[in-house]
């Protein structure tokens, strides 16, 4: 068993009286692919919120490495080791692939916009450090070959894979992954799905993802919790969620 880095416990949040999140609890143990599915509507992307502290649950507990996250501000969050990617992708068009992810480092590390705009006073190694590390994280999410190219024009698969590595130039210990392979078309799914399994092994991220498709988060995650308007109805292996009646109904059940 892996110790505990981020326990969910009794997470509740309602939207004019819809219960967005009802009670939900589950725990993520470091090293973890670790996966929420469910229906359209069903919670997951509150559920992120909350964690990333965008939403303030009515009540509920959220600890990551042991410290409660609750009512901390969303940069407070990411400093502490949590980064997101977003449901829909969100870059900078005219900026290339290389001046988007070493925004993203810049921005983590200086902790505020304006600061990382500013280049002068950073010294010439620092700069050269950044540089390697986003050189690195591309070429290990096949985008070497794209640092110099604007992202605008890429297409949707590779516009995904670049907001992947963004958030990997934070260097997070938990990744938080809001439908990574949505808009994707069969073969960009497999290859994303690949990737997120060897940056989960080789890099050791733990990562917990969101994802609409069944099928796709079966093959990757070790752990899988389902919701359901906003409660939880399962929570085991993949192997025993695909057998899981309640399950199989709330995906059936429409
Ligand atoms: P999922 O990501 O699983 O599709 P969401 O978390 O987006 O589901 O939504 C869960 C429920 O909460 C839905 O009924 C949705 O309409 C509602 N909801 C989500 N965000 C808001 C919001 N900002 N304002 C009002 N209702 C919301
Ligand atoms: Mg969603």
């Amino acid at each position: 068993m892996s110790t505990a880095l981020l326990e969910i416990e009794d997470l509740t949040l309602s939207f004019a009286g819809v219960r967005a999140l009802d009670g939900v609890s589950f725990t993520v143990g470091e090293g973890d692919l670790f996966a929420v599915i469910g229906p359209n509507g069903a919670g997951k992307s509150t559920l992120f919120n909350c964690i990333s502290g965008i939403y303030r649950p009515e009540s509920g507990s959220i600890k990551f490495a042991g410290r409660e996250l609750l009512g901390s501000a969303p940069h407070r969050i990411a400093q502490a080791g949590i980064a997101r990617t977003f449901q829909n992708v969100d870059v900078f068009p005219a900026m290339t692939v290389r001046e988007c992810l070493l925004l993203a480092r810049h921005r983590h590390l200086r902790s505020g916009p304006l600061a990382a705009m500013i280049r002068w006073g950073r010294s010439a190694r620092e700069e050269r450090a950044a540089l390697r590390h986003v050189t690195e994280v591309a070429e290990r999410l096949g985008l070497g070959h794209l640092l110099g190219r604007p992202v605008g024009p890429l297409p949707h698969g590779v516009q995904k894979r670049v907001e992947l590595a963004r958030s990997l130039c934070m260097e997070p210990r938990l990744l938080l992954l809001d439908e990574p392979v949505a808009g994707m078309n069969h073969e960009e799914t497999a290859e994303m799905a690949a990737t997120l399994r060897e940056v989960n092994s080789d890099l050791g991220v733990t990562m917990l993802l969101v994802e609409h498709d069944m099928s796709m988060v079966m093959g990757i995650s070790n752990r899988v919790c389902v919701l359901d308007f906003g409660r939880r109805i399962a929570l085991d292996s993949p192997a025993n969620i695909v057998r899981d009646e309640a399950v199989i109904n709330a995906y059936l059940g429409g």
